[in-house]
């Protein structure tokens, strides 16, 4: 499925076509996957959209992959054939530790194609091996959804005991949600959803408390993790904030619809206090390879929905519109 050009869903409710493109060949140090599925990801909406536009198209998108090694470049010895990998958001980068923040930092699905096809090609350093606790369908949102959520849960600073928000639960959050009970057994968490349903799905997954967006909490917050694509639910997790606290926001790009909200931030009943805001970039090989282990050490049960390759605009409008609980798969 390649992107040709951006354009808002609504005015292109099908930004993806399917094309049949000659099998690529893994150069050195690369190997050839057959994909065997492929999360769906907003970000993808940010490319479509333009937002995040890749640097030329057409591209395949898609940065959640599952596959199996089939053919192997010159030098590329890390992974046997047959051998499942995953590929998240890093295509490469320099490998340095702040890797995700480097200018060469190359994003798998916009910058260079990536799963939303039968095969693709990706280097041997940023393929990682998919624990055998894992189908294809439940490993593939881990790699994006659940490592980035992994890294955004770090930045947190959270400890254990204290408590935590999240603003928004979709497909990271509800793994963030696992791995926080995990990781924090006496961390309390607050879950904010404008759906009722959403938040029937986070009390199921053990959130401690669930409200709308613009509910607060019973008590203020230690930290508060953002995954939504908009500006209201910032303000109203900084309102949420106790002194000192911190909201990470977990997503590439905010959209524009909303951004009057903005002007309803006051700097006493919101920042003062030395509350503090903190995005989150990327992704480094170390944080998917970690979070790989700690998932299925938990092991983390992602909540996911199958859709064939070929409907994938159906899985992105399905995405634009919300409600759906849990992450979007393509199975090719
Ligand atoms: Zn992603």
């Amino acid at each position: 499925m390649i992107l040709e050009r951006t354009a808002t869903l609504a005015d292109r409710p099908e930004p993806l076509r399917q094309v049949d493109l000659p099998v690529p060949e893994p150069g050195s140090g690369e190997v050839l996957l057959e994909v065997l599925a492929c999360g769906v990801c907003h970000t993808e909406l940010d490319e479509i959209e333009g937002r995040a536009p890749p640097p030329s198209l057409p591209v395949i998108p898609g940065h959640e992959v599952v596959g199996r090694v089939t053919k192997r470049g010159p030098g590329a010895d890390r992974h046997a054939l047959d051998d499942r990998l995953g590929v998240g958001w890093i295509y490469r980068s320099s490998g340095a530790d702040e890797e995700n923040l480097a200018p060469e930092f190359t994003a798998t699905g916009r910058d260079v194609d990536g799963g939303y096809a039968e095969f693709m090609i990706v280097s041997q350093d940023y393929a990682y091996p998919i624990p055998d606790a894992f189908s294809d369908i439940e490993a593939a949102p881990l790699l994006c959804a659940g490592a980035i959520g992994h890294r955004a849960l770090r930045l947190s600073g959270l400890a254990d005991g204290q408590r935590l928000g999240l603003t928004g639960f979709g497909g990271s959050a509800h793994l963030v949600l696992q791995l926080a009970r995990h990781l924090y057994p006496n961390a309390t968490v607050a879950v904010f959803a404008r759906d009722p349903e959403v938040r029937e799905f986070a009390r199921q997954c053990g959130a401690d408390w669930t409200g709308d967006t613009t509910d607060r909490a019973p008590d203020a917050l230690h930290a508060i993790i953002d995954t939504t694509p908009a500006w209201k639910p910032v303000v109203e997790a900084l309102a949420n904030l106790r002194p000192g606290g911190r909201l990470v926001i977990n997503a590439i790009r905010k959209e524009d619809a909303d951004k009057g909200s903005l002007s309803t931030l006051s700097y006493h009943d919101h920042l003062w206090m030395e509350r503090e805001i903190k995005s989150v970039a990327n992704i480094t090989a170390r944080d998917i390879a970690e979070f790989l282990e700690i998932a299925a050490l938990i092991p983390i049960r992602p909540e996911v929905t199958a859709y064939r390759l070929e409907d994938a605009n159906r899985a992105l409008r399905e995405l634009r519109a919300g409600g759906v609980k849990g992450a979007k798969v393509l199975v090719p």
